[in-house]
C-alpha cells in the first residue's frame, strides 16, 4: 500500500489551522491557517513546500475557508486523501482514545461542550462543515483530554463535594494530551527505552503550558485541570491562584465573573507579570536590557514550572528523564537552564553546549554525562493526530 495522506484540522471560533500529513514523510506537503473568519479581513495563509501564499476572502466563513483550501490540499495529495483528523479539545470522561466521527460521537462531543464552552463548539463547527463537504471521507476526532483518562482518582478528583463530580463532571481532565503522548514516545525511542517500561516528566511550554507525569506510556498526573487555566504560568493565563481570589475581587472591586474570567485567561501570565508581552522571545530580549517586569515574569515562570515538575514526580516509580517541548521548551536554552536550576534535589546538570544547540526543532539530550536525562523533543501534534486517524482507518 502506498503511503496515505491525512488532512489534520484544528478549528477555532474564527480560525482553521490545517496540515496535510503523509505517513511516510516528516514534513507537511501543505499547511496553513485561515483566520479572522467571518470578518472583512478573513484571510487564508498557506505554505506549499518552501513557498508561502495568502489569499484574502472577505467575510469568508468556515465553510468558505474549507471550500477554498480543499482543492489545494487535494492537489498537494495528488488527489489521494484518505481521511480527515479533527482536533477536539474536550472529550470529557466519554473519550479515552480517538473516535471515528458519526452521529453518536457528534452527540457525545456536543454533550461535553459545557466543559469547554469556548473550544468544543468551534471544533464541532469545523467537523460539521467538513462532514457536509466530504461525506465519503472517513473523519476522526482526536481529543486533547483523552490521554489523561488514565489518571488515578486521587490525581483527578478535587476536594469538593462529591455531587459536583458525579452530577456535573467537575474533576481534573488535563489537556495537551496529544503532545505529551507524542514527545514521551519519541523520547523513549531516542533513548532506546521501551515506551511500556519508562517514566517521564514532560513540560509542554507554548502559549498554553502544562506538565505531565507519564509512566509506561500512560498519563498519571498533569498540571491542567477542569479547564486549561489550572497549573503553570502561561502566555496570558494565570495558572494556579488562590480560589478565593474570585470572591475577593467581587467583594472588594465589584468585578463580575466575566471580568474575572477575562483577566485570568487573557491579561495574566507572562503578559500580566511583565506588563510587556506574552511572547517569551520579547521577554528574553527585554530581560537582557534590564526590564524589571520581564525579568520577574521569567523568574516566576521558571520557578512555578520547576515546582510543578517536582510535585508531579510523586506520580513516578522511577525517573527516566525530563522532556522540554512546545515553542518555549524547544527554543529557549535560558528557560531550560533556569528551570533545571530550581530542581536541585533531582541532581540534574545540563551540558551547556548541547542545551544551546537544541533549538528550532532539533531533538536530543541536553544533560551532562552521568547525570539524569534531560531532553528537548520537538512536538508534532498534527502528526500524532494523523497517526491516530490512520490507526482507526486500519
Ligand atoms: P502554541 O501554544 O500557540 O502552539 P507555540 O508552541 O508556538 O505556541 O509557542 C509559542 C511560544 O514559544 C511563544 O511564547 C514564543 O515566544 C516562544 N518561542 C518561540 N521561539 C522562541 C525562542 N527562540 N526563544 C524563546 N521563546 C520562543
Amino acid at each position: 500500500m502506498s503511503a496515505r495522506n491525512i488532512l489534520v484540522i484544528n478549528c477555532g471560533s474564527s480560525s482553521i489551522k490545517f496540515a496535510l500529513v503523509n505517513e511516510a514523510q516528516q514534513s507537511f506537503a501543505i499547511s496553513g491557517i485561515a483566520e479572522r473568519l467571518g470578518s472583512p479581513d478573513a484571510v487564508l495563509h498557506w505554505q506549499l513546500g518552501d513557498k508561502k501564499h495568502s489569499a484574502m476572502m472577505a467575510f469568508g466563513d468556515h465553510q468558505a475557508a474549507l471550500a477554498e483550501l480543499m482543492p489545494k490540499v487535494q492537489a498537494a495529495a495528488n488527489g489521494k486523501l484518505h481521511g480527515i483528523g479533527h482536533r477536539v479539545v474536550h472529550g470529557g470522561e466519554k473519550f479515552t482514545t480517538a473516535s471515528r466521527l458519526n452521529q453518536a460521537t457528534l452527540n457525545a462531543i456536543k454533550a461535553t461542550s459545557p466543559l469547554a464552552p469556548l473550544h468544543n463548539p468551534a471544533n464541532l463547527l469545523g467537523i460539521d462543515v467538513a462532514m457536509k463537504l466530504f461525506p465519503n471521507l472517513p473523519q476522526v476526532a482526536v481529543f486533547d483530554t483523552a490521554f489523561h483518562q488514565t489518571l488515578p482518582q486521587h490525581a483527578y478528583r478535587y476536594a469538593l463535594p462529591e455531587s459536583l463530580y458525579r452530577e456535573h463532571g467537575v474533576r481534573r481532565y488535563g489537556f495537551h494530551g496529544t503532545s505529551h503522548r507524542f514527545v514521551s514516545r519519541h523520547a523513549a525511542e531516542l533513548c532506546e527505552l521501551s515506551v511500556g517500561d519508562s517514566s517521564w516528566l514532560v513540560a509542554h511550554l507554548g502559549n498554553g503550558c502544562s506538565t505531565c507525569a507519564i509512566v509506561n506510556g500512560q498519563s498519571r498526573d498533569t498540571s491542567m485541570g477542569l479547564t486549561p487555566l489550572e497549573g503553570l504560568v502561561m502566555g496570558t493565563r494565570s495558572g494556579d491562584v488562590d480560589p478565593n481570589l474570585h470572591s475577593h475581587l467581587a467583594r472588594t472591586l465589584g468585578w463580575d465573573l466575566e471580568q474575572i474570567d477575562h483577566m485570568l485567561n487573557r491579561e495574566s501570565g507572562l503578559l500580566g507579570l511583565s506588563g510587556l508581552s506574552n511572547d517569551m522571545r520579547t521577554l528574553e530580549q527585554a530581560r537582557e536590557q534590564g526590564h524589571a517586569g520581564a525579568t520577574l515574569a521569567i523568574e516566576v515562570f521558571c520557578y512555578r514550572l520547576a515546582k510543578s515538575l517536582a510535585a508531579l514526580s510523586c506520580a513516578l516509580p522511577q525517573f527516566d528523564g525530563l522532556i522540554f517541548t512546545g515553542g518555549i521548551g524547544e527554543n529557549s536554552p535560558l528557560i531550560r537552564t533556569m528551570t533545571v536550576a530550581h530542581l536541585k534535589l533531582f541532581g540534574l546538570v545540563l551540558d551547556k553546549e548541547a542545551n544551546a544547540r537544541m533549538i528550532r526543532g532539533i531533538s536530543g539530550p541536553i544533560n551532562a554525562k552521568d547525570h539524569p536525562r534531560v531532553l528537548v523533543v520537538a512536538t508534532n501534534e498534527e502528526r500524532q493526530i494523523a497517526l491516530d486517524t490512520l490507526a482507526l482507518l486500519n
